[in-house]
């Protein structure tokens, strides 16, 4: 009796033994595929991490696609919230309008209105700022800032005109950005106010900044912007965005802290709807 307990003590149970062969084999298998399963989540989850902190850091803003319908959707919208949106440079004439517009650079357009009444009583034609000296020039626009430079333009601008045009401020975009101190943002704004002829949008840090939160474009190249939305805009709306982009953007759309929760198109908006 005493022999078979012994026998049976020593003997090994089958089940147990094959399990603990099996678990011997595999399990070292088994341990190093958990191990590198966890290992790999722990390095995609920082990844993924440091990808969100590095959009959020320089706010990279994923795109969403706006059809034709969505963009003019925004202008009926921005149309309806500012009905009054017009140019807000006073002017006489296409030559004054060129020299507002120059004056405007780095200036609200308040200050211009308030400085160029009195310049234009008494100076309104090219000849009178060729044959003004350069002196009285940068007194008179003096409030505006950068007076050195814009009374060299205002000068020169002038002579062009005279020397060029027979006085009267050229019609096309490709003479008027020849001209001193017009650029093609200036010229817009003439083509469309002094001449009614939209041919291109003015894109000043206004319409760069809606453009790009909206999604409209992903450039900072105020040229390269307005080929952008040159593309999507369509023609007859040229005159509208010209002038709303500004007025949401001095109401609304503001550089710092725009107000989303006012604004009518927050829900075509990419920097909105990635916020
Ligand atoms: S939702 Fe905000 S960021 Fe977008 S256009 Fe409106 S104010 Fe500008």
């Amino acid at each position: 009796m005493e022999v078979i307990l012994q026998v049976k003590l020593r003997s090994p149970n089958p089940i147990k033994h094959t399990a603990n062969v099996f678990l011997n084999r595999f399990n070292i298998y088994f341990l190093l595929h958990l191990l590198s399963m966890i290992i790999f989540i722990i390095i995609y989850y920082f990844l993924c991490k440091r990808v969100i902190v590095l959009d959020k850091k320089h706010k990279k803003i994923s795109h969403i696609n706006l059809s034709k319908e969505n963009i003019v959707e925004i202008i009926e919208l921005l149309k309806s919230k500012y009905p009054d949106a017009t140019c807000s440079l006073d002017f006489n004439s296409p030559f004054e309008l060129g020299i507002a517009v120059m004056l405007s650079a780095q200036c609200t357009d308040e200050r211009v209105n308030k400085t160029t009444p009195s310049i234009f009583k008494k100076y309104n034609k090219p000849k009178d700022f060729v044959d003004l000296d350069i002196k009285i020039i940068e007194d008179l626009i003096h409030p505006c800032g950068f007076y050195k430079t814009k009374a060299k333009n205002i000068k020169a601008y002038s002579k062009k005109i005279m020397d060029e045009y027979n006085g009267s401020l050229p019609m096309t975009m490709d003479e008027l950005i020849t001209l001193p101190g017009i650029g093609r943002k200036s010229a817009n704004v003439i083509m469309l106010e002094a001449f009614n002829n939209p041919i291109g949008i003015a894109v000043d840090t206004h319409a760069k900044r809606i453009s790009n939160r909206l999604g409209l474009s992903n450039n900072s190249d105020p040229s390269k912007i307005e080929q952008d939305l040159l593309q999507i805009i369509p023609k007859k709306y040229y005159k509208d965005v010209n002038h709303l982009l500004v007025w949401h953007g001095r109401n609304i759309c503001i550089a710092r802290g725009p107000k989303c929760t006012e604004c009518p198109i927050s829900k075509y908006c990419t920097y909105y709807l990635n916020s």
